[in-house]
């Protein structure tokens, strides 16, 4: 059974957000996909629920890049009581689920009630497949990389890990259809062709979501996004992309100062931000 969701403040909220549009990359233009599916009557569920009845959605976000953006998604969908799914991935450059930083931001979205799955990246395969591979050793190679780092993410969160969904999936690990042991598959045939799936890859909705939705066209759905797509402002994709970098310039900076002493001395930091 899926939990029930949304108090009725979360109904007036969306009175009040009538302006924003599903299409809008920002917090706002998240809350009001939120509010259309509730008010179309869908139930939101996660990936292991033993029965799908019909108008269910499951929430989906991949972190591939931010954990913090990741939180200010989470926190939101704590003021609505709405649950989710977040994908995270244990090999990137990234982040690194060890820091102290990461581990609270994983606390924190569980504490908002988010379940946490494995995102996997699977081009990290050394055995990359070509048509004379033998698919059920390359399922198997996979199968092991996944089932460490699961271990490795659920140590770190001291949870099971029971969902994992592939980083940017060829064709043909889909059409795979990977069965894992102990973890349910995202983009198992289950979760991407009898449910309707719809992402936000690359800031951009392939198909028209918000009809979707005003349409009840599909009566189970998974929709994944991005949070790091979901600022409070709209920017821009290349705005985006640019303050994410210069953010980054800045962390690196704080961080040398953590370990650096009197690094003001060597390397100001006014004239750092300034790019001097
Ligand atoms: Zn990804």
């Amino acid at each position: 059974m899926c939990p029930k969701i949304f108090p009725e403040r979360g109904i007036k909220e969306y009175s009040e957000e009538k302006d924003a549009c599903v299409m809008e990359f920002t917090k706002k233009g998240y809350s009001y996909l939120l509010h259309q599916l509730f008010a179309q009557g869908y139930q939101f569920c996660g990936f292991t629920e033993t029965d799908y009845p019909n108008n269910i959605v499951i929430l989906r976000h991949d972190i591939d890049f931010s954990l913090q953006a990741a939180v200010k998604l989470s926190d939101l969908e704590a003021e609505l009581n709405v649950p989710s799914t977040w994908f995270v991935l244990v090999n990137t450059e990234f982040y690194n689920i060890h820091a102290t930083t990461a581990k609270k931001s994983l606390q924190r979205i569980q504490e908002n009630g988010g379940t946490i799955g494995l995102h996997f990246d699977a081009r990290q395969c050394l055995c990359d497949m070509n048509q004379t591979d033998n698919y059920e050793d390359y399922q198997m190679a996979i199968n092991t990389l996944v089932q460490q780092e699961a271990d490795i993410l659920a140590n770190v969160i001291q949870h099971p890990i029971e969902t994992v969904a592939f980083h940017c999936p060829s064709q043909q690990i889909i059409e795979m259809n990977i069965h894992f042991e102990n973890m349910v598959n995202a983009y198992s045939d289950l979760f991407f062709r009898e449910f309707k799936y719809v992402s936000d890859s690359r800031m951009h909705w392939r198909e028209n979501i918000d009809e979707y939705i005003k349409s009840k066209k599909y009566s189970k759905l998974q929709i994944l996004t991005h949070a790091f797509w979901y600022p409070v402002s709209y920017q821009s994709m290349s705005a985006h992309l640019k303050n994410f970098c210069s953010d980054a310039m800045l962390e690196r900076y704080d961080m040398l100062e953590k370990n650096f002493d009197r690094l003001n001395n060597v390397l100001n930091r006014r004239e750092f931000c300034a790019g001097g």
